[in-house]
């Protein structure tokens, strides 16, 4: 009966910013053979069972206790018959034999290689993949592939930035882009986000958001930034896109998942430091430095909590927030706006907790989002 299942699985909310999910991840063998489904989903376009897996993988990361059989999760939300299944398996074998078949599986692991390189995202797999390329060489010596600038920098930097950056070097990079901001504009005002935020060990990049106190100082942060970090040599790579935010243009259609802020995308050369067990391609291997991603992004200050809030992830969290304002409260939300329809105006706010507070929910901490 109802007694023998803890309480906590009992209420479970079907939408993650209603869940606190911290980086212990009890039930991991299950969320790990999830995320490879939904994985090979996504390199197949099948966005309906992608996301069914996500959010399964992502209910069950918020729970404090490891699953110990089916039954009891016959509470829990977004779970369905193939993710049940899948759960049973690795609940009872302790793997998942569709997962390791995928795992063992040509296209997967040409997907899963070309798609770790910079640049290259499942379109241009499907490409390589169907004309016949299976290995990084072979995509290298094929003469008919025209590598984009971003590819290029990719296979260079391969071995490093495929290898994570850890919590130490993410302090670096604070620090180093900090004094950036602050050499050009000393009101500059640098802010971790993303993974880092939610305190995350490793990352696959790491990302800032830069502003100023003053509106419209935004505007030149980006661009002197980049200058002074190519000043000190340190700028390998970057991709920089100016700003196509017009708050005259709110409410904007659709509200989206990408933002009109202005943004770069770059590698930087991080001294003193070295991946570990790196695979290096083209660049020699006695080097006190190593390439990393770094992703910027300047809102202008009005907007700040917006940006904060949509940067600070994680993707599955940002998702159920969207969806949440719309379904539940008839908001919508991005990452410049909080519009609502059923008093037709923009919600202010200067903080994240204001954003949490207009859609009627508890305040959850960046620590507890990595749903
Ligand atoms: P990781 O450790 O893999 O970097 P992460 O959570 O930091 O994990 P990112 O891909 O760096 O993942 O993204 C961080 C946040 O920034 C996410 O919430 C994502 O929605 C947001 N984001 C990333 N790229 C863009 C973009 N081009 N426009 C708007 N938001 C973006
Ligand atoms: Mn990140
Ligand atoms: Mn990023």
């Amino acid at each position: 009966g109802a007694c023998s299942k803890p309480a906590s699985m009992a209420t479970v909310s079907q939408f993650a910013c209603q869940r606190r999910t911290t980086t212990e991840n009890s039930n991991k063998k299950i969320t790990d053979a999830f995320e490879v489904l939904a994985e090979n989903y996504e390199f197949n376009e099948m966005d309906g069972s992608c996301l069914a897996f996500r959010r399964a993988a992502s209910v069950l990361k918020s729970l404090p206790m490891a699953v110990r059989s089916l039954r009891e999760t016959q509470d829990l939300p977004c779970l369905g018959e193939h993710t049940k299944a899948v759960m049973e398996e690795v609940l009872r074998c302790g793997r998942s034999f569709e997962v390791e078949k995928l795992l063992s599986d040509e296209r997967y692991q040409t997907f899963k290689l070309f798609t770790s390189v910079f640049g290259v995202g499942p379109k241009t797999a499907d490409k390589w993949y169907r004309g016949g390329l299976r290995s990084f060489s072979e995509v290298l010596a094929d003469r008919s592939i025209h590598l984009n600038q971003m590819q290029q920098i990719g296979f260079l930097h391969y071995g490093d930035i495929s290898g994570v950056v850890s919590k130490a070097e993410a302090r670096s990079l604070r620090n180093i882009i900090d004094e950036a901001a602050r050499a050009t504009t000393p009101a500059a005002k640098v802010a971790l986000t993303g993974g880092f935020c939610r305190e995350k060990e490793f990352g696959h990049d790491v990302d800032f958001i830069v502003t100023t106190p003053e509106l419209g100082g935004e505007e030149t942060l980006l661009p002197k930034i980049i200058d002074e970090l190519k000043k000190q040599g340190m700028l390998l790579y970057c991709d920089y896109h100016p700003s196509t935010f017009d708050i005259n243009k709110l409410p904007s259609p659709k509200f989206e998942a990408m933002d009109h802020y202005a943004k770069c995308f770059l590698i930087l050369r991080l001294e003193g430091s070295r991946v570990e067990g790196g695979l290096h391609i083209a660049e020699g291997d006695n080097r006190g430095w190593r390439a990393v991603r770094v992703d910027l992004v300047s809102p202008p200050v009005d907007r700040y909590a917006f940006a904060l809030l949509g940067w600070s992830g994680s993707r599955q969290f940002e998702r159920d927030l969207r969806r949440f304002a719309r379904a539940k409260r008839g908001m919508l939300l991005d990452n410049h706006a909080l519009y609502d329809k059923n008093k037709n105006e923009f919600l202010a706010a200067s903080t994240e907790k204001d954003i949490f507070a207009h859609l009627g929910l508890e305040y959850i901490e960046p620590w507890q989002r990595n749903a």
